[in-house]
């Protein structure tokens, strides 16, 4: 260790929240660090590197073809510009100015998510369908045009949308493809094959969130077209037409020439991160998932057994719902009043605290704070438990072994 970050003064906190790009992401394997380390000591050609590691990441989730991407977002930025721009290296060029294009993505009201910037930014305009809670498969129907390039749908969208099975069938009645954002559709890593097997025509998934890959790093899979078209708009195209790469593209009619730089050249992947997110994700498909699920489930009920006894609190383990969710965690509801303290309260304290704690705050809203187990190191359940122990009983430490009566903690 170098002790970059200690001279920095930047010091590493525990994250009980899960996959989150503000909190770094992922904390890389050594083998996917070794990988990143072998593709940094030497020089090779992109286009290449890209099209093998293309070829495992679409045999690897059964798709035509796949991409590796600098995250999801960039998966999402890039899969737009490939469903508006197609083959054309001149409308590629004019993006993300969309005027005249066949420039509009189709989004149930219920799934706009901040992430769907990503598809304003490639040009874009959304069109949105349905209510936040209730969509009707007719108003899909009639949302798609002439200038409809894609269908856009989030797989873990509490929304009652239209199954994504049905978005499918109706989107390609009408010749029209469909991206899916399935950043948080792995766990259970059985969707990879799932999403190609429904004949989605991009899915998005984030290499530093679930895979265990570099934080800036991710991959699109799908249709093989769309896949061409992504890599014409990502790559460097400082090229001439004499010695390109695509020159059998040209020659067969398929595009016109190379495009110049695109608006997915801002979106760099290193070779570094196309070999970090490939070996991860062999390591990820190869992993015991189910022992994964127990010693997350096992880490989540230490906290909730932690907090079990603490008048104004209610702990529990929320098992994965495979839907929303594919991963456990504890959700923790506080008699705020009672408690003296919000959760927003106990978020900033475990944060300010000693190893500094990151909480899910995404329910603080409604008094609930939430454990994600899932980016935990080994013990770290217990340093996180111990310390919403002593911030919610608002006294020393040792308090926290002091018995209480249980009915207390039905507040
Ligand atoms: C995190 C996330 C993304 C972006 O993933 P990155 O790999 O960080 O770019 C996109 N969509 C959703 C729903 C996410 O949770």
């Amino acid at each position: 260790m170098s002790g970059l970050l200690d001279s920095l003064g930047v010091r590493p906190l525990i994250n009980a929240v899960g996959p989150a790009t503000r909190l770094g992401s992922s904390t890389p394997s050594a083998e996917v660090l070794e990988a990143m380390a072998e593709a940094a000591s030497v020089y090779v050609l992109t286009h290449e590197l890209q099209a093998a590691a293309g070829a495992e990441i679409a045999a690897l989730t059964g798709a035509e073809a796949a991409y590796v991407t600098n995250g999801a977002a960039a998966g999402l930025m890039l899969a737009a510009a490939a469903c508006i721009a197609g083959d054309d290296p001149a409308l590629m060029n004019r993006l993300p100015f969309a005027d005249g294009m066949r420039g509009e993505i189709v989004i149930h009201r219920g799934q706009r998510i901040a992430y769907d910037h990503a598809f304003r930014a490639a040009g874009a305009r959304l069109v949105e369908i349905g209510f936040a809670d209730l969509t009707f498969p007719y108003e899909l129907d009639a949302a798609i045009g002439e200038r409809t390039a894609a269908v856009a749908y989030f797989s873990n969208s509490s929304a009652n949308a239209i199954p994504l099975e049905q978005v499918v069938a109706i989107a390609h009645a009408r010749g029209v493809p469909v991206i899916l954002d399935a950043s948080l559709a792995v766990p259970p890593v059985e969707n990879l094959r799932r999403f190609a097997d429904l004949g989605v025509d991009l899915v998005a998934v984030s290499g530093g969130k679930w895979i265990g890959g570099p934080a800036a790093s991710g991959f699109l899979y799908g249709r093989a077209d769309l896949i061409r078209s992504v890599a014409l708009q990502q790559q460097d195209q400082d090229v001439r037409i004499e010695t390109w790469h695509g020159a059998p593209l040209i020659a067969d009619g398929t595009v016109a020439g190379p495009p110049h730089q695109g608006i997915g050249r801002a979106l760099k992947v290193g070779k570094e991160e196309v070999a970090g997110l490939l070996a991860a994700l062999r390591a990820y498909v190869a992993r015991d998932h189910a022992a994964d699920q127990a010693r997350w489930e096992a880490a989540a009920q230490t906290v909730a057994d932690a907090l079990a006894a603490i008048p104004g609190v209610r702990a529990r383990v929320l098992a994965a719902d495979g839907r929303e969710r594919g991963w456990p965690i504890a959700e923790i509801d506080l008699d705020e009043a009672r408690l003296g303290l919000s959760a927003y309260d106990v978020v900033r304290a475990l944060a300010a605290g000693e190893p500094s704690i990151a909480l899910d705050e995404a329910v603080a809203w409604r008094a609930a704070l939430r454990v994600t187990p899932t980016h935990l190191r080994a013990g770290e359940e217990q340093v996180v438990a111990t310390a919403l122990a002593t911030a919610l009983r608002g006294t020393d430490p040792s308090a926290a072994h002091s018995t209480h009566d249980r009915k207390d903690s039905k507040a």
